[in-house]
């Protein structure tokens, strides 16, 4: 079946894809413009399944893609739900350090947050017993900018903004092949063929495979990292106000097991990082014979491994025990309790690793003929998806 040819279409609705639709439309209001996805809604992987923050990009490299994106997602996502009546609540995080060892890298990430342009405010000890008396440490800061959302109305809003200014949304439609030899790009889906001037593909976790399915060379790979979260019961959701985050490790690109406020007025804990048997599937026993396959015939994997041996096996420990998740979350808020665990979703980070077994630490993007990939988007790409959105918009009009 033909399915109708487009200018630009694009592949994935998460919020990135959503807002790279968007910014197209906008761009380019003449052009006919088309959005597909292969679940029947919007933001059912990566975007609607986290933590709900909006970061300062106060951890990322200065000069990198992150932290230059990420500082502008803020501003442009506070004004985006300002103008759409979104909840948006600025809520400030703390980074509480808990020994001597992370006291230090709290020095250099406070640092690197200056740096990155991002208000940092040193807390005494008095001042954190006064701001969250339920928190304890050797040293804190607070990041007074940070705020929460729910990405999953963002990328629906997103998504009705697409589709107001002419886009064509098609949901239930999964790209199974391109081919791009004639000239034009044309897409297999199950539902029949669409044709393109250009494609864009943010696909998420499966963006690594997009980019084989059209024939481009590509020898890094997408390694699905679970985050699994617990929500604390009704009565504990005033123990703390701000975000709370311990001080991450500096060689991951993972933040550690934080207390986060929701714009519901829950509060989640977690999430911790343990590699998953299936890329997008949530349960805890999840496994997908092809997707592990494929890891497992990836070198990039087990250098990966390899490198951070001590911190998989204490992710791993933290999955298979709940008391063992409590203690990560008790060295900085004691009155969380083993029973206040409830159980709650995971998410599956989308994270590429290379063949030496680094794991990128910046966003990724590829453009090849009249083609242009996201490839590397974790956190924090919600909070940047609206710049994320402009840059791939350059690089599509500019070809
Ligand atoms: C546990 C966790 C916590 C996080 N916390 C935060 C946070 O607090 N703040 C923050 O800024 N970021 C956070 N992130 C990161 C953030 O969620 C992601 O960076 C962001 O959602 C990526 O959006 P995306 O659109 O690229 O990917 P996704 O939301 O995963 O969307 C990709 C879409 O592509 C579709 N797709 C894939 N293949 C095909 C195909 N063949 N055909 C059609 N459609 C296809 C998928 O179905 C999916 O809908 C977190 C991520 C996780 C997992």
């Amino acid at each position: 079946m033909d399915l109708g040819t487009y200018d630009y279409a694009v592949v994935g609705a998460g919020i990135v894809g959503a807002a790279s639709a968007l910014e197209l439309c906008r761009r380019a209001p003449k052009a006919r413009i088309l959005l597909i996805e292969k679940e029947d809604a919007p933001a059912r992987h990566q975007t609607g399944r986290n933590s709900g923050v909006v970061h300062t990009g106060a951890y990322y490299k200065p000069g990198s893609k992150k932290a230059q994106l990420c500082r502008e997602g803020l501003l442009r996502t506070k004004h985006y739900c300002e103008a759409k009546g979104l909840k948006f609540e600025t809520r400030g995080k703390l980074l509480v350090a808990t020994n001597d060892q992370e006291k230090a890298r709290l020095g250099n990430l406070a640092n690197r947050a200056s740096q990155n342009g991002v208000t940092v405010q040193d807390l005494s000890l008095t001042d954190l017993t006064s701001l969250e008396p339920n928190v304890a440490g050797c040293a804190a800061v607070r990041l007074p900018d940070t705020a929460i959302v729910d990405y999953s109305q963002i990328a629906g809003s997103l998504l009705e903004d697409f589709v107001a200014n002419g886009g064509t949304f098609l949901p239930s439609t999964t790209l199974i092949g391109i081919d791009s030899r004639h000239g034009k790009t044309a897409l297999i889906t199950q539902r029949g063929m669409i044709g393109c001037e250009h494609l864009v593909v943010c696909g998420g976790l499966q963006s690594d495979r997009i980019i084989r399915m059209a024939g481009l060379a590509c020898d890094v790979k997408v390694v699905p990292f679970r985050g699994e979260y617990y929500r604390l019961p009704e009565r504990k959701s005033k123990v703390v106000k701000h975000l709370i985050y311990p001080v991450p490790d500096p060689k991951l690109p993972f933040l550690g097991i934080h207390l986060t406020p929701m714009i519901d007025c829950s509060i989640t804990v977690g999430p911790n990082a343990i590699i998953s048997l299936a890329r997008e599937k949530y349960s805890k026993v999840s496994f997908n014979s092809a997707d592990f396959r494929e890891m497992a015939l990836f070198a990039g994997f087990w250098r990966s491994l390899a490198k951070h041996p001590c911190t998989i096996a204490n992710e791993i420990r933290s999955a298979a025990s709940k008391r063992y998740y409590l203690k990560q979350v008790q060295k900085y808020c004691p009155k969380v309790e083993l029973r206040d665990l409830c159980q709650y979703v995971a998410g599956h980070r989308a994270q590429i690793v290379h063949p030496d077994g680094r794991l990128e630490d910046d966003f990724l993007f590829r453009s090849q003929d009249r083609m242009t990939f996201v490839l590397n988007a974790p956190s924090p790409a919600a909070t940047s998806a609206m710049p994320i959105a402009q840059e791939i918009c350059e690089r599509v009009l500019s070809r």
